[in-house]
């Protein structure tokens, strides 16, 4: 028998499940609700389109309601917002926004994929600014009609990947941009001792970055923050995060879950069976911890949309615990990452025993003439030798690589496991042995006890603290910089020299990538030295990892020059 499927919002989730109710019957009648101008349009795109990466915002709304209606016989209303859910009689109103009309529609069955809508809290000051958000083509136009003239000033608040993208693509199209973020990093899915990498990118291209920092205040033409700082901004873009739209559900009584957003049964139904809800209004299991969680992305809108239609038609589905897996351009490097990170475990607190391996490899082989470093972080359970997490940053390919991690984990892959991925190769994509498998090596000699590392982050307590390190390159490589206070044995003297090392303290050994100190690091080990520490990612690394908060905190470096090559 024909039925009557309603659903709430026509973007990500909403359009996916209508087009998969269709092409799993033909009797149905199915109605999408979108309360602004457009439905199917690439939310993912619209900064895109600030930085001139696509000409028009047209191109941005990918389906129209009269292609809905033609090709898939699905109406779309547009510019019609719901407003009410009756459940008792499995009505819902919704006014017509064109007309200022309220009418009543009856469903069968009923799918909530309404979205997230951006954050912007009462910060006082705030009627004086010029404020924007980014959320449809809607914004995206209005911001960009206000912004034609490129002397203007912009602001972009919170750090997020919104936030990230916009002010990135705003600096591309030649504007004077800052990018104001409250914690001491943007980009929480990046543990802090990556994230230096993507900060230096951003101050590097001239954004104005500032971090730790959070907004007191506005006044005209100015953001105002704690630290005192004034940050002159004709345009204001708010990106400090979304949350989700719940208030349609609270007001029929459906139920909120303990993160705020609404609470689905495995199957995606609300407390009605009738009522199903998706994407980013909903809360998600964790695959990788037991507890619930928002992830604001869109597989998970689409798997959920899909799965929804599936159920409605007497399918199974189960709507997965989620890892998190996230990629995004930042000017010229690409980063990307999948499942926990340090700050996560640590921030909620985990009780997992867990190892980090900071690589930097060449992306391919390195004769060929755009390879480049791949600076690659895996994270893994000691106790069970499972992956957890990886993040890597590059101008490579950083999203294969945890495309790679990313999979790994879902199968609930060991660091051993890693290391016999065979993966495709030839010299313009990769090695013969891929970052994702000398990851593998690197973890499993650690997890074994092999050898010990200390990650950058940690090397500047040992040069405050008078460590012993010793600096394996050789000896041209040390006038582009080293490190304060370090001893200077080249790997190639190291076996005729390393008498001079002593045995009694422990020896922190570096490399420029922390490859050939491993490799002394393991022939003093051979050589009978028991407490030998080698220094993950070497002098790049480091280089890396130091330079934002030298060049912002105004500190004393612990190196005398930064290589970035
Ligand atoms: C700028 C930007 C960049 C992004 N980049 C990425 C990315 O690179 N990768 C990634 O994975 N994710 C990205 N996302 C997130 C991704 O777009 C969302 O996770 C996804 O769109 C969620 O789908 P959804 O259906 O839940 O919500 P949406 O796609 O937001 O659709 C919800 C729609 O419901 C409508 N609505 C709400 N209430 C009502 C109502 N009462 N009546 C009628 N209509 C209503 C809203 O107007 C909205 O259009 C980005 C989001 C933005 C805004």
């Amino acid at each position: 028998m024909a039925r009557k499927i309603l659903i709430i919002g026509g973007v990500a989730g909403g359009a996916s499940a209508a087009a998969r109710l269709r092409r799993l019957s033909e009797d149905d009648q199915i109605i999408m609700f979108e309360r602004g101008e457009h439905v199917s349009f690439s939310n993912c795109s619209l900064p895109y389109f600030l930085g001139g990466h696509i000409s028009s915002s047209d191109k941005l709304v990918l389906m129209s309601p009269e292609k809905f209606l033609k090709q898939y016989n699905i109406i779309a209303r547009t510019k019609n917002e719901v407003t009410a859910i009756n459940r008792q009689d499995k009505i819902i109103t919704i006014k017509d926004l064109n007309s200022g009309e309220l009418y009543t529609e009856s469903y069968d069955k009923l799918i909530l994929s309404p979205g997230a809508k951006p954050i912007v809290p009462p910060i006082p000051g705030i009627e004086k600014i010029n404020l924007f958000t980014v959320r449809n083509v809607t914004d995206i136009n209005n911001l960009h009609n206000a912004i034609q003239d490129k002397s203007k000033k912009i602001a972009v608040i919170g750090g997020g990947f919104i936030g990230v993208e916009v002010a990135e693509n705003l600096k591309e199209a030649g504007y004077d941009v800052s990018l104001i973020e409250a914690m001491p990093q943007i980009l929480r899915t990046f543990d802090y001792d990556m994230v230096q990498i993507l900060h230096k990118e951003i101050l590097d291209h001239g954004i104005n970055l500032l971090v730790n920092d959070k907004v007191a205040g506005f006044d005209t033409n100015t953001v105002l923050l704690g630290s005192g700082k004034k940050v002159a901004a004709d345009i204001v873009i708010m990106a400090i995060g979304v949350s989700p739209e719940t208030h349609l559900a609270k007001e029929a009584g459906l139920e909120i879950g303990k993160t705020g957003a609404i609470a689905t049964s495995p199957m995606c139904q609300t407390n009605d069976p009738d009522i199903y809800a998706i994407g980013d209004a909903i809360e998600v299991d964790g695959k990788l911890f037991d507890d619930k969680w928002k992830l604001a992305l869109a597989w998970p809108a689409q798997i959920q949309a899909r799965g929804v239609a599936d159920h409605i038609n007497g399918q199974d589905f189960l709507n997965p615990g989620y890892i998190g897996s996230s990629c995004i351009k930042v000017f010229n490097l690409n980063a990307a990452s999948t499942g926990l990170t340090e700050g996560f475990i640590q921030a909620t607190k985990m009780d997992i025993d867990y190892e980090t391996v900071i690589i930097t490899p060449n992306d391919k082989v390195s004769l060929m003439p755009d390879n480049s470093t791949m600076f690659f972080k895996l994270i893994f359970d000691k106790n069970t030798r499972k992956v957890l997490g990886a993040q890597a940053i590059g101008k490579g390919n950083a999203d294969k690589r945890i495309d790679v991690i990313a999979t790994a984990i879902k199968f609930g892959a060991t660091i051993d496991d890693l290391t016999e991925i065979e993966l495709c190769y030839a010299p313009p994509y990769s090695s013969a042995k891929d970052v994702v498998n000398m990851a593998g090596y690197v973890a499993a000699n650690i997890a074994d006890k092999s050898f010990s590392q200390v990650s950058p982050n940690e090397v500047r307590n040992l040069v405050e603290s008078g460590a012993y390190i010793v600096d394996v390159r050789e000896t041209p490589e040390l006038e582009k910089g080293k490190i304060i206070g370090s001893y200077h044995i080249p790997l190639s003297e190291l076996r005729s020299r390393y008498q001079e090392i002593p045995k009694d303290r422990p020896v922190y050994l570096h490399c420029r990538s922390g490859q050939r100190s491993y490799n002394g690091a393991l022939a003093l080990q051979n050589l009978g030295y028991s407490n030998v520490v080698n220094v993950a990612g070497g002098f790049l690394g480091l280089s890396y990892y130091e330079y934002f908060n030298d060049k912002t905190l105004n500190r004393n470096p612990i190196l005398t020059a930064y290589n970035f090559n």
